[in-house]
């Protein structure tokens, strides 16, 4: 088994009270079996809020139970009652590893930090392809879970997205368009069709993606204002080249992260798809902002379009269903939209 990362993943540490966010906030903190058989012994005060605290959720998992948004065991100055007290070995695994991600195919892992933790999001805006050189692909596939050729194809294909998304001679919405272009083919060839040139598409415009994001599940009130300001006047915002360059990065963590899925669902298209829409909010977000002096930086608009939206399982799927039955998320429509925002 090979343990793939990107070159920046072991410099990471957390920054604790000094982070400008924080994973104790906004996010229920899930607490799995063997951490809470722990706490059960635990003979304290402590203890005690910890067992009182800890509660089965809607979606049958043990959770603790937040208040006004925040773990209840993240304290004022901002640190956990839990790391203090107990000890960093005794925290649950949702808590020791994020934003670690690990993902395992099988013959191979691939692991990743996520966009969501603005420590790991810093690393990776400072960070360019190269990173990521160990995921090139060239893996020694042995017969296992997956299908070696159906693997070897998915790798490639990915990295071909890749190349179309870094070719920093284009705008990048030409460059979505590109990707969006060959990975119609790839979907194509996963459906056993023949690969056929798309038809030129109709530009719907970027209304109906922003009303999308505002019927999504938003858990802070700040980001539901960000939102909904930036969706008034989406259609005067204009996408800074500056911005592509940071939204690289960000193409980039979400391919590596997201586009081998396509092993289990045999869709390519999801995930393009789901780089299309962050990247029209965020761009125009980060274009209002501008406009504003940056009162939320650029960094923290692509960290908490990741919070937000990628990392909620319900506007994910919800995103996902949206493009399976609402026909303005065809390929050809949207590469007619990117074309038209240049
Ligand atoms: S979001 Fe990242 S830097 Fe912030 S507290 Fe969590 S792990 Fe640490």
């Amino acid at each position: 088994m090979r343990d793939i990362y990107p070159d920046f993943y072991k410099r990471f540490k957390c920054i604790a009270n000094l982070c400008e966010d924080s994973c104790c906030k906004d996010w229920d903190i899930d607490v799995d079996s063997e951490t809470e058989k722990f706490y059960n012994t635990v003979k304290s005060e402590l203890g005690d809020k910890i067992r009182s605290l800890t509660y089965t959720d809607e979606y049958g998992e043990r959770v603790f139970r937040s208040s006004d948004g925040r773990c209840p065991f993240w304290n004022d100055d901002m640190l956990c009652d839990i790391y203090i007290g107990l000890g960093e070995e005794h925290l649950s695994r949702t808590c020791a590893n994020f934003p670690r991600v690990r993902v395992d195919f099988g013959d191979f892992r691939e692991n990743i930090l996520s966009f969501a933790c603005p420590e790991a999001a810093r690393f990776m805006l400072a960070s360019d392809k190269s990173a990521y050189a160990d995921f090139g692909g060239d893996y020694e596939l042995e017969s296992s879970e997956n299908d070696d050729d159906y693997m070897s194809f998915l790798l490639k294909a990915r990295n071909r997205s890749v190349e179309l998304l870094t070719n920093s001679g284009e705008p990048f919405a030409y460059r979505l368009a590109d990707c969006l272009e060959f990975n119609a083919q790839v979907q194509s060839l996963l459906n056993g069709e023949e690969p056929a040139p798309l038809e030129s598409g109709s530009d719907n415009g970027t209304d109906f993606v922003f009303e999308m994001h505002k019927r999504f599940e938003i858990m802070s009130g700040d980001w539901r204002k960000a939102l909904g300001e930036t969706a008034d006047r989406a259609d005067s915002l204009t996408i800074s080249a500056d911005f592509e360059k940071d939204f690289e990065k960000f193409a980039l963590y979400y391919i590596y992260r997201y586009y081998l899925e396509a092993v289990n669902s045999n869709d390519v298209m999801y995930s393009i798809k789901r780089i299309v829409c962050a990247y029209i909010v965020t761009g125009k977000m980060d274009a209002y902002f501008a406009g504003l002096g940056y009162p939320f930086s650029r960094m923290r608009v692509l960290q908490r379009y990741s919070k937000e939206v990628e990392h909620s399982y319900d506007n994910t799927e919800a995103l996902n269903a949206e493009f399976d039955k609402d026909e303005r998320f065809k390929a050809e429509d949207l590469i007619a939209v990117l074309e038209n925002m240049v």
